[in-house]
């Protein structure tokens, strides 16, 4: 089996070098193949998203994100590679796991997984000056809805999870959200699971103050994005926390955070994200007990005290790494 791996811009190559080498270390037998993407990329070929990138995406089920970084400046020319790959391959799904690892770290004990709209919603890129100001288009379908329900409902039943809460503002947006809600009820009707909704504004709110009365939420893009940034705050950093970007074909797999150019090449990133966005790759490819393995080690180096400095700690990237490596041999 082949997966392709993209170290990426700033931090990025020294995290996805820690997730390798967990992937290496429970003999995973998939042959890793690196390809470009980024500002990195763009330095070396003139593109962003290498046609190359594309080609072997085509080839895998499977790739691990380190990040990238987006230019600064405003060019009208740029094309986010990430959202290009999101509709490329149609990766509608956004998986955000989100868990307290350690009483000592974050602030609020949240379980909780956010399965987010990733191809429609507020993001369509469709802007119009209009009048003295700037009309954007936002976009809600049946169908999108539907299949993303339907994948937060195979998450709930593949992970044992009981209770899905659907989560919008259709008390404004009437139509659009009050679309996303009817088909929500449609869909998990009949699965035996616990469904329920709440407004966006309840939802952020609830991550905060009743945290025990959320398990798997189901969204759309905007809130998604906004409450899994939340929810990561609130549960240690960015540091912590990985996604999954989930088309039919193809998974890809990458920290929640961005390239953090302030701390790129200083040996300080957490790689706590990139090992567990690989380990959500291992479960994806059918390899649910590595996939385990790869998260008891990050809960048993956690639980050891072994710590970045975005936890509190003093470990570099590299020192970290070697710790959960001779943890996870013992796990
Ligand atoms: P980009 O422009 O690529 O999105 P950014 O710096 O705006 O980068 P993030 O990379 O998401 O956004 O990070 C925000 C801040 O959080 C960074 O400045 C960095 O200090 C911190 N940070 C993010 N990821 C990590 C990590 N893995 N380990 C330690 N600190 C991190």
């Amino acid at each position: 089996m082949k997966a392709v791996i993209i170290p990426g811009d700033g931090i990025g190559p020294g995290i996805v070098a820690s997730a390798v080498r967990a992937i290496e270390a429970v003999d995973a037998g998939i042959e890793l193949v690196e390809a470009e993407m980024g500002a990195g990329a763009f330095q070396r070929t003139g593109s962003y998203l290498p046609e190359k990138t594309i080609e072997l995406l085509k080839d895998v089920p499977a790739a691990l994100l380190g990040a990238i970084t987006s230019p600064i400046s405003y060019n009208p020319s740029y094309r986010s590679p990430l959202l290009h790959l999101r509709r490329t391959f149609d990766l509608y799904a956004n998986i955000r796991p989100i868990r307290r690892l350690h009483p000592s770290i974050g602030l609020v004990d949240l379980d909780v997984i956010i399965v987010r709209e990733n191809t429609e919603g507020m993001y369509t890129g469709v802007e119009r000056e209009e009048g003295e100001g700037v009309v954007t288009e936002r976009r809600v379908t049946r169908r999108a809805c539907e299949r993303l329900v339907d994948r937060a409902i195979d998450i709930c039943q593949e992970q044992g999870r009981r209770r899905i809460t659907c989560v919008h503002k259709s008390n404004v947006l009437r139509r659009s959200d009050g679309l996303f809600r009817e088909i929500f009820y449609e869909r998990t009707k009949g699965t035996g699971l616990e469904a329920d909704d709440l407004l966006v504004d309840a939802a952020a709110a609830a991550l905060v103050s009743q945290p025990e009365n959320l398990d798997v939420i189901v969204t759309l893009n905007l809130y998604g994005d906004i409450l899994s940034d939340e929810a990561a705050a609130l549960t240690g950093g960015l540091g912590f926390a990985p996604s999954a970007n989930l088309g039919d074909t193809l998974g890809l797999f990458e920290p929640t955070h961005g390239s953090a150019p302030d701390i790129a090449g200083m040996d300080l990133a957490n790689p706590t994200a990139a090992i567990l966005s690989a380990a959500m790759m291992l479960r994806h490819l059918n390899m649910s007990d590595k996939a385990k393995r790869l998260e008891r080690a990050v809960m048993e180096t956690i639980a050891q005290g072994f710590r970045t400095r975005d936890a509190g700690g003093k470990l570099g990237t590299m020192e970290f790494t070697e710790k959960y490596l001779e943890v996870l041999g013992t796990v």
